[in-house]
């Protein structure tokens, strides 16, 4: 299993230099490169090639490094890495998963990966062009002791240097646990309370996360009234950087916590999937912030059951888990978003809306690998999400609907 673990650098002045050269020419050439492959389809896209492939800028690099005789300072493999990069950006807008590439901006997302040739002594790491070592912090793991390096990856972030590093680990993970219904639980995540449990435990989002991101919002609006340009400006786009890490880390903090202990105290663990098309396309900020944390939270959540030798079940999104009623199986199509009780109509349960849905999640995620039968077949169920687990009591839902309609008429 591959896992990261980030340091952070403490570069001198002659270090940081050298830095921020790898940077800029690997923004340089990635920026490059986009432009020429975006010119060759222009003139190229009814010929035979009609477009450039990695190994053709790997090609035309070493032209490039001619021409401008500064890229040399750099990591040539870096430079490459940036090929590499900007190669899969393509390949993922062909293949329709993402938009265009966008040219990278200086001080935005800085970073460069050294692929190869990484060593780490005591509490400095080498690597080409940094044959004196940079000194790190920030890591409880003797890293020393890392043999098998896959890469690493340095950033940038409000003017501190980041060293992510890559590698494989040789961990043995115990056996999984058999799947079973018992100490099984549903996971409803949300933007109001971050998760709420089958079993009725609700994990509130932390009140020192919300103070924070209160404090970047004032200071976002501040910042549309500084002049641009100005020294002001930039202070306080630093110290909104600051800030944005301080969350970062708590919210990472957080995630950390919350999962393991569900990895630690369940033995199947049902979960919803993520709509990751629905994310991006999604530009209110809570929202986002909320999916950006949803998304990490599932990650270190498998990791951490893989850890512990538990399961995980992840059920998908089309399945209308807060609409349904948790004991009859009643559809309610007129939930309205800011409804917070779930009241049902034909059998009376009240109950909290996001404690309904994650009672739904646990159950679809028990039927979906056959420790809960549904009233119908597996096929039905698979082809029909919901319908299949609940048909008896949806068509009765449907027909009280309709005959409420016509006693209107
Ligand atoms: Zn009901």
């Amino acid at each position: 299993m591959i896992t990261a673990t980030k340091v952070k650098l403490y570069p001198n002045e002659k270090q940081k230099i050298l830095l921020e050269k790898h940077f800029g020419s690997c923004r340089f050439v990635y920026n490059y490169f986009l432009a020429k492959r975006d010119e060759y389809y222009i003139t190229h896209r009814d010929a035979e090639k009609s477009s450039l492939s990695y190994f053709d800028t790997v090609y035309m690099l070493v032209g490039l490094k001619k021409q401008y005789p500064w890229l040399y300072e750099v990591n040539a493999q870096s430079l490459q890495m940036s090929l590499r990069f900007l190669d899969n950006a393509f390949k993922n807008f062909f293949h329709k998963n993402a938009d265009h590439p966008k040219f990278r901006k200086k001080g935005k997302n800085d970073y460069f990966v050294v692929p190869q040739h990484v060593k780490i002594k005591g509490n400095r790491i080498y690597f080409p062009k940094f044959s004196d070592g940079i000194y790190f912090k920030g890591s409880k793991k003797k890293l020393s002791e890392i043999k098998n390096i896959n890469e690493i990856v340095i950033t940038k972030d409000a003017g501190d240097y980041y060293c992510s590093i890559i590698y494989e680990l040789s961990e043995k993970y115990p056996p999984k646990k058999q799947l079973s219904e018992e100490n099984s639980v549903g996971i409803d995540l949300g933007i109001e309370k971050f998760a709420t449990l089958s079993n009725g435990i609700a994990i509130e989002n932390p009140r020192f996360m919300k103070k924070v991101e209160k404090r970047i919002e004032k200071l976002q609006k501040q910042l549309s009234r500084k002049q641009k340009g100005s020294n002001n400006r930039r202070k306080q786009i630093l110290k909104l950087q600051k800030k944005y890490r301080k969350l970062r880390n708590m919210r990472k903090d957080f995630l950390d916590k919350v999962s393991t202990a569900i990895a630690k105290q369940y033995d199947t663990i049902i979960i919803e999937d993520l709509n990751v098309q629905g994310m991006m396309q999604n530009h209110h900020i809570a929202k986002s912030i909320g999916d950006v944390s949803f998304y990490a939270f599932k990650e270190k959540l498998k990791y951490k059951a893989e850890k512990y030798g538990k399961n995980v079940i992840e059920i998908g999104r089309f399945d209308p888990s807060s609409k349904i009623c948790s004991r009859c199986g009643n559809i309610k199509h007129d939930l309205k978003l800011s409804d917070r009780i779930y009241h049902c109509n034909i059998c009376g349960l009240t109950i909290d809306r996001d404690l309904n849905a994650a009672k739904n999640i646990r159950k679809m995620g028990l039927i979906k690998v056959g420790l809960v039968q549904s009233e119908s077949t597996p096929v039905e169920i698979a082809t029909s999400g919901l319908h299949g687990i609940y048909p008896y009591r949806q068509m009765s839902v449907y027909e009280s609907g309709s005959s409420e309609a016509s006693a209107e008429e």
